[in-house]
């Protein structure tokens, strides 16, 4: 991992992970000169900072967080740019639309940062693509054994399943899912001959970017314009759950959908009643799996279960360390989604 220079390619700093040769943070905490973001989440994207740098697929999403002033340049997955003393460019990482891998060489010298990243199949992004690299920069939000995720297949059977039960006692189905990816992703899954679709506004929002890029989802509707809800699905963020925005559904049911439902006992003490195990991030085998096929001397983990993957991976012969993350995964209730 020796470079040219004897100084490493990225550093972390008050302000998150930092490129002196090309002078960028990627997804800083704070305000910065140059931001490349992997992705328009909460945790990685932060507003405030002069200038940002993204995959053209998320331009849209990420807009809708840092605002319509900020310069943002777009680029095309695999597309080179140089800057600074390094070339750089963006691959898909299959999180959510637009988001991306962080690639940077420099004399030969390859580092790659992950971003959030799954290797399942999600018809709303482009596929997790493999990079070799030296050093791998991975998240690890899901970083313990225990954390496999079922076929996504098996899992919208058993929302259909939820959803008609609900119907045949008429009663309405509240789904909660994060408003920017998993919402989008259930919704381009699911049967929308089952029933009416409803959508909180966040949801619609996004729905709406996803729409204009050529994701295709199924019909929904604005629940701000419904009335009728017995049989319907509502997809809503999780921090609408217990609040009177929910109330208005009369007789429902609730769920959630999301990694954090594999944890025996989150669904009970969120008075759920049905979690569903489906995930924007790799599981555990996933991350494994995508660590080796880089092939790199060394990983930083970052982003959650740090330690419990640095160990697995030293014990496995990989040099591997853990790296300061400011937030910790994917918040559920993001404030800024709280309103209709
Ligand atoms: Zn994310
Ligand atoms: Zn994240």
């Amino acid at each position: 991992m020796a470079n040219n220079r004897g100084v490493p390619l990225l550093e972390l700093d008050p302000n998150g992970l930092y490129c002196a040769a090309g002078d960028f943070y990627i997804d800083p905490w704070g305000s910065v000169g140059r931001a490349v973001v992997t992705h328009a989440h909460s945790d990685h994207a932060t507003p405030g900072s002069q200038a940002y740098l993204t995959a053209r697929d998320g331009e849209a999403v990420l807009r809708a967080r840092v605002g319509p002033e900020v310069p943002i340049q777009a680029t095309a997955y695999g597309e080179e740019l140089t800057m600074g003393g390094v070339r750089i460019s963006l691959h898909p990482a299959g999180h959510v639309l637009g988001s991306a891998q962080v690639r940077i060489e420099r004399g030969g010298e390859v580092w790659v940062v992950s971003g959030d990243y799954k290797l399942a199949s999600d018809p709303t992004c482009a596929p997790f693509e493999p990079l070799r690299c030296h050093v791998f920069v991975t998240e690890s939000t899901f970083g313990l054994p225990i954390f496999r995720w079922p076929d996504a297949s098996q899992v919208i059977s058993a929302i259909h399943a939820w959803w008609r039960a609900n119907q045949q006692l008429r009663r309405a189905s509240v789904l909660f899912a994060h408003p920017l990816g998993k919402a989008q992703r259930l919704l381009a899954c699911v049967d929308p001959s089952v029933g009416p679709i409803y959508t909180h506004g966040a949801v619609e929002r996004m729905n709406h970017l996803y729409r204009e890029q050529g994701i295709v989802l199924a019909p929904t509707t604005h629940a701000a314009a419904g009335s009728r809800w017995d049989g319907a699905l509502i997809v809503a963020p999780p921090s609408c759950h217990g609040t009177a925005w929910e109330r208005r559904f009369g007789e429902f049911s609730t769920a959630f959908a999301s990694g954090w439902m594999r944890i025996r006992g989150t669904r009970r003490r969120r008075s759920l009643d049905r979690g569903f195990v489906i995930s924007d991030h790799a599981d555990w085998p996933g991350l494994l799996r995508a660590v080796e096929e880089t092939r790199a001397d060394c990983v930083w983990v970052t982003h959650g279960y740090r330690a419990p993957l640095v160990r697995w991976l030293a014990e496995h012969g990989q040099k591997a360390l853990a790296v300061e993350a400011h937030f910790e995964g994917e918040r559920d209730e993001p404030v800024e989604e709280a309103g209709e």
